[in-house]
């Protein structure tokens, strides 16, 4: 009978593989998301799509640091997109394109990145059978005040349909609107209790107004877990 000599060092070889191994696997299981350490403080960039008023960029800001708590850093004025822009059914800007673009050009040094513009943004609205909602010409390209999914990085608010751009009825909204948007990319869905800041705002203004402007005591707990 042969006997294979032992190679050297193949016993102590193998532990350490199976560790190797186990701690490559490691890198590829997510750790369960706990957010950020309680000390971390949200960064947000607020970036102007064409001209805004300092005005109204210190609305947004006043809004965000005073519901978010966040720290606040205002970017130069870029243009839009082409890429967004759409003449479905009036010439405006499509508000899921800019999320996407706002996306690629966040810097990392911010958290999340909130695109602010004069001009009118819109969507496509799906009903619950994931169809266009009827009827469609009028939910092809709808005109909304602000866009942020829930847990993106990027949102989008226009003040094209908030009212005439001075008064505080006007500020006011402008304010609901950004913290609302923040509140969704905080993964905040929207809220049943009719004071707060992140119910639907649905179609209306009317419904922007009679919300609150800051978070009803459920969605602060929770906002304060991201
Ligand atoms: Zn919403
Ligand atoms: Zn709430």
């Amino acid at each position: 009978m042969k006997v294979m000599p032992m190679r050297k060092g193949s016993l102590h070889m193998r532990p350490l593989l199976i560790l190797l191994l186990l701690l490559c696997l490691g890198c590829g299981v997510k750790r369960p998301d706990n957010g950020p350490p309680p000390d971390h403080k949200l960064t947000v960039l607020v970036q102007p799509l064409g001209p805004i008023p300092a005005a109204q960029l210190d609305s947004v800001r006043v809004g965000l640091v005073l519901v978010h708590g966040a720290e606040v850093r205002i970017a130069g004025q870029v243009e839009l997109p082409a890429s967004a822009y759409t003449t479905l059914r009036s010439p405006r800007y499509r508000a899921d394109t800019l999320i996407a673009w706002l996306r690629e050009v966040k810097p990392d040094s911010v958290d999340l990145i909130l695109g602010i513009t004069a001009q009118d943004i819109s969507i496509t609205k799906y009903g619950a059978d994931g169809a266009i909602k009827e009827p469609t010409w009028k939910y092809r390209d709808f005109g909304i005040f602000g866009l942020g999914y829930i847990g993106g990085p990027s949102c989008v608010v226009s003040t094209f349909r908030l009212g005439d751009g001075r008064g505080p009825v006007f500020f006011d909204r402008l304010l609901k609107v950004t913290v609302h948007e923040i509140g969704h990319n905080r993964r905040l869905p929207h809220c049943l209790d009719p004071g707060c800041v992140m119910r639907d705002a649905v179609e209306h203004l009317s419904s922007v107004d009679a919300a609150g402007r800051g978070m009803c005591a459920v969605c602060r707990q929770r906002a304060n877990r991201y």
